[in-house]
């Protein structure tokens, strides 16, 4: 990944100027700024970023810059990378599972806030400091919230959290919850049924919460209106009291999607169209596209000429195939696009700052995109 220091007005501004062959992202740092201020403002507890949606150093940068001060980092990889922008950063190591070694270093980071969700893995944490440290338990529970689930591979079930949570208090930590709605979560529904069973819990076990973290899973734009940020907080933060009441825990969020997936567009160009309709990308599921392999596809695609706009008219559908030789590199659904589209037309996705970049590959050469800020929103 290039980051190149000029800013440009906009995507389509630059697309015009430089008629780029390479895919690239157009970063609007204003649009990750106030996007921040939306949850620090709107969100009534800490929040912290879930740096794994996208580690760039700008999106770092850019959310310490909008008075973001704590992130959710998952490896050693990633606390470093926070510690380069923001030496003081709050690091929450939410990742459940640990090595010995990375438990090591994770206290040399000063970690205050790990999370677990097995007993085992709770007692590889004796020998972390219990000053001021908090452990979160981490909730499972059987229901479909997010476009995929992370709840499936992490989290206890209820009767595994009531043992857990009493010896975090054992041990000496302070005894807090999380969990994870899975990712894309367009239900509030899903916070509240997940709030209202932590509650429970903690009555059961005889433990009071010192706070309460309700992961990431925030909707981003992909389809239809754009989530509405608001109320999923106000419905957080109604449940909170209604399962709660006069005790009730300091709340944490960790976003990721939502935080960042807004403020970066992606550009892609047609190499080639075949006699059968299909079409191939700079760009595909080895890179940038990743995530359609287990979810929809967005609807917030704009295709433009160089020097002649947006094309719109009768739209067409199209199988899709990414740069690389592997038969696999293929969208799994065909894509609605204008019929006249042709080779050289730039295809601007929005919305697509999260789970791009960072899991983009580099098979067969591809995959290297840049980034371009623009100030546009
Ligand atoms: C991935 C992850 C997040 C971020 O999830 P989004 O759906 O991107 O908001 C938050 N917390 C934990 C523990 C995660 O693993």
């Amino acid at each position: 990944m290039r980051n190149h220091s000029a800013i440009w007005p906009s995507a389509e501004w630059h697309l015009n100027r430089f008629n780029p062959d390479e895919p690239i992202f157009y970063f609007s740092p204003k649009t990750l700024q106030d996007t921040a201020r939306k949850f620090l403002e709107g969100f009534g507890g800490v929040v912290t970023y879930a740096v794994k949606a996208n580690d760039q150093v700008v999106v770092l940068e850019n959310l310490v810059g909008a008075g973001l001060r704590a992130f959710d980092v998952a490896s050693p990889h990633e606390m470093a990378r926070v510690r380069d922008v923001l030496p003081e950063a709050e690091l929450h190591y939410h990742n459940p599972i640990r090595s010995t070694d990375e438990i090591a270093c994770a206290i040399g980071h000063g970690i205050r806030s790990w999370s677990v969700d097995c007993l085992s893995e709770l007692e590889k944490l004796i020998g972390v400091p219990r000053e001021g440290t908090e452990i979160a338990v981490r909730l499972r529970l059987p229901i479909k919230g997010g476009a995929y689930d992370f709840g499936e591979k992490f989290g206890a079930t209820p009767e595994e959290a009531i043992p857990l949570l009493r010896r975090v208090v054992d041990m000496g930590f302070i005894p807090t919850m999380t969990f994870h709605p899975g990712t894309q979560c367009v239900d509030p529904k899903a916070w509240a049924t997940y709030i209202g069973r932590v509650a429970q819990i903690a009555q059961d076990a005889g433990v009071t919460l010192a706070r309460l973290n309700v992961g990431g899973g925030f909707a981003a734009h992909r389809v239809g209106q754009a989530p509405d940020l608001k109320m999923v907080f106000s419905c957080i933060a109604h449940e909170v009291t209604k399962a709660f009441g006069e005790v009730a825990p300091e709340l944490v969020c960790e976003p990721g999607r939502a935080m960042v997936a807004e403020a970066f567009t992606l550009a892609l160009r047609i190499k080639a169209i075949r006699s059968d309709g299909s079409l191939f990308l700079n760009d595909g599921i080895y890179g940038s596209l990743a995530e359609l392999r287990d979810m929809e596809l967005s609807d917030r695609v704009i295709v433009l000429r160089a020097q002649q706009g947006q094309l719109t008219g009768p739209m067409q559908d199209r199988v899709v195939f990414g740069p690389t030789c592997d038969s696999v590199d293929r969208l799994p659904d065909p894509m609605p696009l204008p019929s006249e589209v042709a080779e050289g037309d730039y295809l601007l996705l929005e919305g697509m700052g999260a789970y791009s970049s960072s899991i983009s590959t580099r098979f067969n050469g591809y995959g290297d995109q840049q980034i371009i800020t623009i100030t546009d929103a």
